[in-house]
């Protein structure tokens, strides 16, 4: 344990202290960027095999008003330290419902899902479940068009635990993916405990899977367990053809990366949709 002199110490060192005045104004900041209205939801295409669009996964942006837009792998660590990520998370599943809401009354919409992230502080929230609950039947939107990605840090709460809270969901008729997966390869046992619907393979091994032989093989090894599991699988971070051809070749059924589309905001998407059609 560290002691109190030590403490003392690390509080006067000068970048130390620089790191925990940063890390306050973030806090603060997140804070009045909440009150603010100052998030926004965009989002990001995924294509089937035939390249049709299958759906999106809402990404969340903070516009600050001086920082410009800050990416979110720089405010939800403390988001989440905050638990400003339990209301905040909460608003971005409100809006994706709400999108998929109007997405339902439209024809040529509404084979749409959204895919929305949850934070592990979120999905250990004991409302979480009963919250999502609430959100689906408030909109009206079909459960199943709504994919909730989850990541494998979940199973250090306990696996029981874990599989309990996402059998709940799986009850409700909501799609369950498995975000960022060959990352935390330990769990793979766990893995057709899950009650899971689709795996993700992480952009971290899409991205030089035509120069890094284990790359190559973990995406390999990825799409091989999610057929044997008879779960979907998705690769994120497509940026090339030949990307998407070799994922193909190895049996990937859908795609998400700038080869197709960045994240957008929602009337960008819109647009983006109109003219897909009209091609
Ligand atoms: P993620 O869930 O792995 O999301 C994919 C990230 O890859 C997104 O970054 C997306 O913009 C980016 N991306 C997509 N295609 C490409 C590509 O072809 N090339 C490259 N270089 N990048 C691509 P983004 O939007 O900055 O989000 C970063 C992370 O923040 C997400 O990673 C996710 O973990 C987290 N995040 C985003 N929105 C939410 C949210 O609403 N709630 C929670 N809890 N986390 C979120
Ligand atoms: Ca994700
Ligand atoms: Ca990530
Ligand atoms: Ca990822």
């Amino acid at each position: 344990a560290k002691s109190a002199g030590r403490n003392t110490v690390c509080f006067f060192d000068p970048e130390m202290q620089a790191v925990v005045s940063a890390n306050a104004a973030l806090a603060s900041d997140l804070r009045q960027a909440w009150r603010e209205n100052q998030f926004q939801v965009d989002y990001q295409p995924q294509v089937g095999a035939d390249g049709r669009m299958i759906g999106v996964e809402a990404l969340l942006r903070w516009q600050h008003p001086t920082r410009g837009t800050v990416p979110p792998d720089q405010f939800i660590p403390a988001a989440e330290e905050t638990s400003l990520i339990i209301p905040i998370g909460r608003w971005v599943l409100d809006a994706a419902c709400a999108q998929l809401a109007e997405w339902s009354r439209r024809p040529d919409r509404k084979h749409l899902t959204i895919a929305v992230n949850v934070s592990v502080r979120q999905f250990r929230h004991p409302e979480f479940v009963d919250e999502v609950m609430q959100v689906v039947q408030e909109w009206g939107v079909p459960p199943g068009k709504l994919k909730l990605e989850l990541t494998e840090s979940l199973l250090a709460d306990g696996i029981d635990v874990t599989i309990a809270k996402m059998g709940s969901l799986k009850d409700m008729g909501v799609a369950l993916s498995l975000d960022d997966f060959g990352i935390g390869y330990s769990s793979l046992s766990y893995l057709k405990r899950l009650p899971l619907d689709q795996l993700k393979i992480d952009r971290e091994f899409v991205k030089d899977i035509l120069v890094d032989a284990n790359d190559a093989a973990i995406a390999r090894t990825v799409i091989g367990l999610a057929h044997s599991l008879n779960l979907d699988v998705i690769a994120e971070g497509v940026e090339t053809e030949e990307q998407r051809a070799f994922l193909e070749r190895q049996g990937c059924g859908s795609y998400q990366g700038y080869l197709f589309c960045v994240p957008l905001a929602i009337d960008q998407l819109e647009a983006f949709m109109d003219r897909l059609q009209e091609e």
